[in-house]
């Protein structure tokens, strides 16, 4: 699949043309705490209500899980898992450790404070100052067809991070971009280096994403920003036959978009020639990390000649982050754009359930028809699977997505999720890292995340579109 080489002239799938956004600013309520292969031409938070404290278990470090030669790479093994389980009658999600602190683990226990997860009243959704750009697309002196298809995608003004980055890029400067998801961090880093390849066409850009899904979605941006502009990229991520892939590095790539376990392999089989790569981007730097790329990303690095431009993306910053940066990037500037706290607008709850009842607690809910679009999380590949499968059983239309499924049983399960065909995905949190669907009315933790930042990652996918949607965690009662 995707194996096609689409001309310039071929129609995308992104004919449709969205309705005009502008990006807001920061929230009022900024207190986030804890926290195909393609080849392709482009053409007030409210006191909390409990104080309890649920003890995470502490299940013993396992490996596996790391679904070799995907994107998702991330084996949970380092972290504790919420009990993994899932099982019809619930009884088995907090039997492994035990889930009072039962944990046979030798590890410190993990407490995690559940009024985090409880916000009744949430702040209201529109945000009273937008941020207010000091740029104009115009004023980056992009190429003019650029500055139209931006428009004609209907986005009107840079978001923050585009504002304050994109000249810094435009310079030839390297760039450090703090920002998540649903900043416009994408456009961010392409609309520049769109410009640059335009008035270049030598130049070849390498995106690492941490996920194929992630991958996909930005060769789609690009594509929707280089309308017949003649520019072409191949997208290279695990977990998908790599044939047409090197068939596609055969080819003049302007771009190539991938996950940095099979960017490496191709470098290494020399499909990809580092010596050709002017630019190297990391998007979502930290997830990447969180993946155990890092090795890969660094040899990466190494491999491309140094007078590359380097730009890095990362939600967050660690000390390893640090460490990259200092070890790759040329006195790169930093912009960081402060986090909308969409955690403060999202109504939040936690569902209290006995272990012979979690899974009837979560057909009830989901029975309800304000369950419109619902993303439902588990702790791991096999249990997501599994409660996808006994939701169906259960008469709800429901899909999965894991890092064992193959790339096209993920893009069909995301896209009959998208297009309403089915009213629940599952989840795990790596497959969820790329998904971008508005007006998902939940989000259900129907295990708990690992982290505190994870459960923000995971209830900020009720973040998007028009309406804020509910998120709700069980919770053992
Ligand atoms: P990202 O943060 O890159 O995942 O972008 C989130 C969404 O915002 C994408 O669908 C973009 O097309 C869209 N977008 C990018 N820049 C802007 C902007 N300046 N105004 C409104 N929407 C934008």
């Amino acid at each position: 699949m995707h194996s096609s080489d689409s001309r310039p002239t071929r129609s995308t799938a992104f004919s449709k043309r969205p309705s005009r956004r502008s990006f807001s600013s920061s929230r009022p309520h900024s207190e986030r705490s804890g926290a195909t292969h393609t080849r392709s031409a482009h053409g007030t938070t409210s006191a909390p209500r409990t104080s309890s404290r649920f003890i995470y278990p502490d299940s013993a470090p396992t490996r596996g899980h790391s679904a070799s030669g995907s994107g998702e790479r991330r084996s949970y093994s380092s972290h504790r898992s919420s009990g993994g389980g899932y099982s019809r009658g619930g009884g088995s999600s907090f039997s492994r450790g035990g889930r009072q602190g039962g944990g046979r683990g030798r590890r410190p226990q993990q407490t995690f404070d559940v009024s985090k997860f409880i916000n009744l009243n949430p702040a209201p959704l529109t945000p009273d100052s937008p941020y207010e750009a000091k740029h104009t697309f115009k004023d980056f002196g992009f190429d003019a067809r650029i500055v139209a298809a931006v428009t004609d995608m209907g986005i009107e003004t840079p978001s923050a991070i585009q504002d304050q980055v994109m000249h810094h890029i435009m310079e030839g400067k390297d760039v450090v971009g703090l920002a998540q998801t649903g900043t416009g961090k994408t456009a961010a880093f392409l609309l520049p280096t769109i410009h640059k390849t335009l008035r270049q066409p030598g130049r070849q850009t390498l995106i690492l994403t941490p996920t194929r899904e992630l991958a996909i979605q930005v060769e789609q941006e690009l594509r929707r920003l280089t309308p017949k502009m003649h520019l072409y990229s191949t997208v290279c991520v695990g977990g998908m036959n790599i044939r047409p892939q090197i068939m596609g590095l055969r080819r003049k790539n302007h771009f190539i978009i991938g996950t940095p376990g099979r960017v490496q392999d191709l470098l290494d089989r020399g499909h990809i020639k580092p010596g050709a790569i002017t630019t190297v981007i990391l998007d979502e730097a930290d997830r990447m990390l969180d993946m155990g790329f890092i090795h890969d990303i660094k040899k990466i690095l190494k491999d491309v000649p140094t007078e590359r431009e380097t730009l890095f993306f990362s939600a967050t910053m660690s000390k390893t982050i640090e460490g990259l940066i200092h070890e790759f990037l040329r006195e790169p500037v930093t912009v960081s754009i402060k986090k909308n706290d969409i955690t403060g607008s999202i109504t939040q709850d936690v569902i209290r359930y006995e272990h012979h009842n979690k899974f009837d607690t979560l057909v009830t809910n989901l029975k309800k028809s304000e369950f419109s679009r619902v993303i439902v999380f588990g702790a791991m590949k096999h249990s997501v699977e599994k409660l996808s499968q006994e939701l169906v059983a259960a008469g709800i239309k429901a899909d999965a997505i894991h890092g064992n499924k193959s790339h096209g049983q993920r893009q069909r399960a995301l896209s009959s999720f998208k297009t309403g065909r089915v009213q629940v995905l599952v989840a795990t949190d790596v497959a969820a890292r790329g998904i971008h669907v508005d007006d998902v009315s939940h989000v259900i933790n129907y295990d708990l995340p690992n982290t505190y930042e994870d459960y923000v990652h995971r209830i900020g996918r009720t973040g998007r579109g028009s309406k804020r949607g509910q998120a709700l965690t069980f919770v053992p009662a």
